[in-house]
């Protein structure tokens, strides 16, 4: 069992899926001169001003789905809420969640006219919802979920999951048992809920104020997807916590919720087999390389993040059998994903003496500490962490 490599490393504070976009190149800049007087501004729909956000990128996506529509509406509802969170310095401005066309995995927070956007790719949700569904479907995974005997074995047609949608992806494998079907959309739509939370985290913490005000350095580009990442992960388990404590879910979906550690094991099923998209990367990069932290870095990052969250919540996650039931569930989501991509596995980031040798971790979090949280200041909606 190799899960337990990372146990007993240090802890690292909590820090952040985002692809920034480019710098926008006006705010507001509406203001038209026509013979020789200011006209006044422009006033444009918020559809207008979130096509203007993903110009670069894709049209809006103007008929969804019924489950790209329930994911907006969870995030809507998030929103919503957002001033009841603990620790809320002053109300959002309006914040507008919505799909664009095209077949990149693509997700980004963005402004305009005083108001955030979070634009999402289509394909995000294609593939997802392909990448859990085609997990679930072989027999030989996640044996403790529904009727694992009722799947048959399969070789993979997809090859290798990126971050396009392949055109192999349109030969949609479904589990044939309906608790393991329930399942794999209950996981797809923490998945997508993660995105949304991840880039809610650029929203609330400043993140995207900061970067449209100031000349930022990739290392602290990095250090805010970190910190997104890993304040999205406790904001979302401790909703997960919350479900269960309420008991209130619908009959068929009960057994998603029977007990804390489920709720955290799933929770960590969708962050990290999402973070495998990206496939391993570079992972021994050195700091400010690139925008984002490798994958596997995410990886062990989020996995030191849910062992902190453990340690604050004790009476209700016990660490040393909730880390055995998160090494189980990312040996399946490892195992499951290489039978379908062929993908192997390098445990290697998640060795200690890997971990002492790559300064990265370290790295962001001293650049948060030194640096990036004085910067946040004066543009976060919500205290920053000490
Ligand atoms: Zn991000």
């Amino acid at each position: 069992m190799w899960f337990p490599f990372f146990r007993g490393l240090k802890y690292c504070k909590p820090r952040s899926f985002a692809f920034f976009p480019k710098k926008i190149r006006s705010q507001t800049a509406y203001i038209h001169i026509f013979r020789g007087m200011a006209q006044p501004p422009i006033s444009l729909t918020n559809e207008e001003l979130f096509e203007e956000v993903t110009q670069d990128h894709g049209p809006r996506l103007k008929d969804l789905n019924g489950l790209d529509c329930m994911y907006k509406s969870d995030a809507e509802k998030a929103i919503a809420s957002h001033h009841k969170f603990p620790g809320i310095i002053h109300t959002l401005p309006e914040i507008h969640y919505d799909f664009f066309e095209n077949n990149l995995f693509e997700a980004f927070a963005d402004k305009r006219s005083n108001k955030y956007f979070i634009a999402i790719s289509v394909s995000v949700s294609l593939i997802l919802f392909d990448l859990f569904h085609r997990m679930l479907s072989h027999p030989g995974v996640f044996k403790n979920i529904g009727n694992a005997t009722e799947e048959e074995e399969y070789v993979s047609p997809t090859g290798r999951y990126n971050l396009e949608l392949i055109p192999a992806m349109t030969s949609f494998k479904a589990p044939k048992n309906a608790d393991r079907c329930t399942y794999a959309g209950h996981i797809t739509r923490l998945a997508m809920r993660y995105i949304f939370e991840h880039e809610f985290s650029h929203i609330l913490f400043g993140h995207v104020d900061y970067h449209l005000s100031n000349s930022l350095t990739l290392l602290d580009y990095q250090t805010l997807e970190m910190d997104a990442d890993c304040t999205a992960i406790a904001r979302f388990s401790n909703l997960q916590m919350d479900l269960v404590e309420m008991n209130n879910a619908p009959e068929f979906q009960k057994f998603l919720y029977r007990d804390y550690h489920q709720a955290i094991c799933d929770l960590v099923f969708a962050i990290y087999t999402t973070y495998l998209v990206f496939g391993d990367g570079d992972f021994k990069n050195i700091p400010g390389s690139s925008s984002h932290p490798e994958p596997r870095i995410r990886q062990l990052m989020a996995l030191m993040t849910f062992e902190k969250i453990a340690q604050i919540n004790s009476t209700k996650l016990q660490w040393g059998q909730l880390s055995h039931d998160i090494g189980e569930t990312i040996g399946d989501a490892e195992k499951a994903y290489h039978l379908i991509t062929g993908a192997t596995f390098n445990p290697e980031p998640f060795n200690p003496e890997f971990y002492a040798k790559n300064p990265l971790p370290q790295t962001l979090l001293d650049n948060w500490a030194l640096k990036v949280r004085k910067g946040l200041h004066r543009y976060t909606y919500k205290e920053l962490a000490p």
